[in-house]
């Protein structure tokens, strides 16, 4: 009917913090691509399924940190069809009145999906109660792509990379479904980033002194106080020198981390800072990004060419995200923390040539106009 709106449903879930900024990045492109759109975002998992694996987002992240063994094993186990299915199965019956009064009361023209774990509990739920509706699914990894992404009944599905079409493929969809546009994330990172100076000025860091981000994902998480305490200690200047550069911390929603290191003494500035909402400034002011590799931060730190050193990944998901960045050249992965410290320290002195070669090869893999191209796409096929 006329002047109803053109009703989008975004199924995400709080496993990490990237799915919820991928679904925020799509929300505002859709609306400022196609006005009468209604976005509404829910967290699939937590809401709207049965107990007790609603459960299941609120423990993720004490299972991938303090016991990464038995996260990999659950993540290479969900890939496995003849767990995947009777599972997906289980948890869909036990949920059925939910999720269809999910449907029922979203009325949804289009559904996104965001998450790999959606799919299997929505496409058959929404093919039998509202048909006409479009189900795509954007996924949000950069490498490893969990056959859990790749529903059959997906009307599309924007991947990454050639790379991730080429695994789409293999698991049997068809390629005229499949788009490879990048990872979709906040529009800031298609403008330029603002002045170097003062970004760096209004985050309290040294507007002269080239800067290494050290960041763990939305949570702050990882040794992040050893690394910048390693990082600080290979770049102590001999004599009276100057730093070759200073280290600004991305505690996020850490406050622990926060006040650690605001307590302690540096013998180069350290600059700790809390929740970052100006990332992209943040990242074009700065040189080098010592990172676990989170796809949502790797994709922006190459928006912004920045190279990077990765100290670790969450197994199962982020392993191939590993490859994605130093097959590519924009970056190095080392667990070890004192070698780490002295490879950035390097980088940052004596191979400022690497680290220039870096910076282009990882600026080559950005994709500042995913969120645009995606949301164009999806809404000129709807
Ligand atoms: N982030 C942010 N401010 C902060 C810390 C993190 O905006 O203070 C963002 C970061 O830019 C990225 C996301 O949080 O977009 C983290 O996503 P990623 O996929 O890298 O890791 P996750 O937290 O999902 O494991």
């Amino acid at each position: 009917p006329a002047g109803r709106p053109f009703q989008v449903l975004i199924l995400m879930s709080r496993t990490g913090g990237g799915h919820l900024a991928s679904a925020r990045a799509l929300e505002a492109e859709l609306v400022r691509q196609r006005p009468d759109c209604k976005v509404t975002i829910v967290d699939m998992l937590t809401d709207h399924l049965a107990f007790p694996f609603s459960r299941m987002p609120a423990t993720y992240d004490t299972v991938v940190n303090r016991t990464p063994r038995v996260w990999h094993a659950m993540w290479r186990m969900t890939a496995l069809s003849p767990v995947a299915r009777p599972t997906a199965a289980v948890v869909r019956r036990l949920s059925r009145a939910r999720l269809e009064a999910l449907v029922r009361t979203t009325q949804p023209d289009l559904v996104i999906s965001v998450h790999p774990l959606v799919n299997d509990l929505m496409v058959p739920v929404l093919r039998r109660i509202a048909p006409h509706s479009r189900y795509v699914t954007v996924v949000t990894d950069l490498g490893g792509i969990h056959p859990s992404w790749l529903h059959r009944q997906n009307d599309a599905v924007y991947l990454p990379t050639p790379k991730a079409i080429d695994i789409a493929l293999r698991r049997g969809l068809s390629r005229e479904r499949l788009h490879a546009l990048g990872l979709p994330v906040r529009a800031d990172f298609a403008r330029a980033p603002a002045d170097r100076a003062e970004t760096r000025r209004a985050f309290g860091l040294d507007p002269d002194l080239p800067a290494i981000l050290v960041m763990g994902g939305g949570g702050g998480i990882g040794p992040i106080a050893a690394i910048a305490e390693a990082i600080s200690a290979a770049l102590v200047p001999a004599g009276n020198a100057s730093p070759a550069a200073q280290v600004a911390v991305v505690c996020a929603g850490n406050a622990k981390l926060k006040a650690e290191l605001d307590a302690s003494w540096w013998p180069i500035p350290v600059t700790a800072l809390g929740y970052v909402d100006r990332m992209s400034d943040l990242m074009g002011a700065c040189d080098l990004l010592v990172t676990k590799a989170g796809p949502g931060t790797i994709a922006e730190a190459s928006i912004r060419g920045l190279p990077m050193i990765l100290y670790g990944y969450i197994p199962g998901q982020e392993a191939a995200n590993v490859d994605h960045v130093v097959d590519a050249g924009a970056g190095l992965f080392e667990p070890d923390v004192h070698r780490l410290g002295a490879e950035a320290a390097r980088l940052m002195t004596t191979e400022r040539e690497r680290l220039a070669a870096m910076a282009e090869a990882s600026r080559r893999l950005g994709r500042p106009e995913a969120t645009r191209e995606i949301v164009a796409s999806i809404l000129g096929a709807a």
